[in-house]
């Protein structure tokens, strides 16, 4: 019996598999999140100064995903193996770096634990196979850019550029959708949030969202279809006004630092690629369509 086979026939083993693993991915998520914007901050200066034809910027250290090791922000002591285990060496450190006893804030533990139950949950949903797989890619790049664009209001092309490729290559295999549905997804995805960017601003003059958030629709509308666009846009709303009521009530009066639209598609699109049937039929039931 192949470890494979093992997986398969033990739904349990797989779902506490894939939460050890995304354990350890939502680690590498946080340093990802951390280090993407970054990246592309560096990579923009170095076009805008080859554009204005100035020297290029100084060649710092060799920076990227990999490299170098994660260090400590405040003292710079480097983080050794034993204090990168996932939530464990957060808990053993009490949330304190090792050398200098700087905090070290709840938000990566509370990543990696988000990714961990996530990835299990998506086990659990879909039981070992192509689905969950193509599925866990999905949910660790939807909780990056999440991230990412609450911090910086930035949906890196990086990220989700390749998820649509996905979203479109997955449904080849008609994983979660017809490839026929999964292309108008794409298309009307992009489009309707694109129609209503340019209504809002012809109208009031001002932007309401940016292209990421067209993009990030148009991936979504690739791996669920069509069909799911709709619902997806619905729950965002509602998941806007959840999280919105949440951080309003948290903030100070007064300030009005944007919030992000694309975590709230993120959450919005993974719900409905998981349970946009059961959301569907229930209402359908509801309103008495059934
Ligand atoms: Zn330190």
């Amino acid at each position: 019996m192949s470890i494979f086979d093992f997986l398969a026939s033990t739904p349990l083993a797989f779902v506490f598999v894939m939460l050890l693993i995304g354990l350890l991915v939502g680690s590498f998520l946080n340093v990802a999140v951390y280090r993407l914007p970054l990246m592309m901050q560096a990579d923009w200066k170095r076009q805008a100064h080859e554009f204005l034809e100035l020297p290029a910027p100084a060649r710092g250290e060799t920076f990227n995903l990999i490299l170098p090791n994660s260090s400590c922000p405040h003292c710079g002591h480097e983080i050794r193996p034993w204090e990168n285990i996932p939530i464990f060496s957060w808990l053993a450190l009490r949330g304190r770096c090792s050398a200098c006893k700087a905090r070290i804030s709840t938000r990566y533990p509370l990543v990696e634990l988000a990714c961990g139950l996530l990835s299990a949950y998506v086990a659990w949903h879909f039981g070992f196979g192509w689905e969950a797989g193509a599925m866990l890619v999905l949910t660790w790049g939807l909780l990056a850019m999440s991230l990412i664009d609450a911090d910086h209001q930035l949906l890196p092309d990086a990220l989700v550029l390749p998820l649509l490729w996905l979203g479109l290559i997955v449904n080849h295999y008609e994983l979660f959708a017809s490839l026929d549905d999964a292309l108008w997804g794409a298309v009307a995805g992009y489009l309707s949030l694109w129609s209503v960017y340019w209504v809002f601003r012809l109208v009031t003059g001002k932007e309401g969202m940016g292209y990421g958030d067209f993009k990030l629709l148009a991936m979504l509308g690739a791996w669920g279809g069509w069909q799911l666009l709709p619902l997806t846009i619905l729950l965002s709303s509602l998941v806007g006004a959840v999280i919105g009521t949440l951080l309003l009530r948290r903030r100070d009066a007064g300030t009005s630092t944007p919030i992000p639209f694309g975590p709230y598609l993120a959450i919005a699109g993974w719900i409905a690629l998981l349970w946009g049937d059961q959301i569907t039929g229930t209402y359908l039931q509801f309103a008495g369509f059934k």
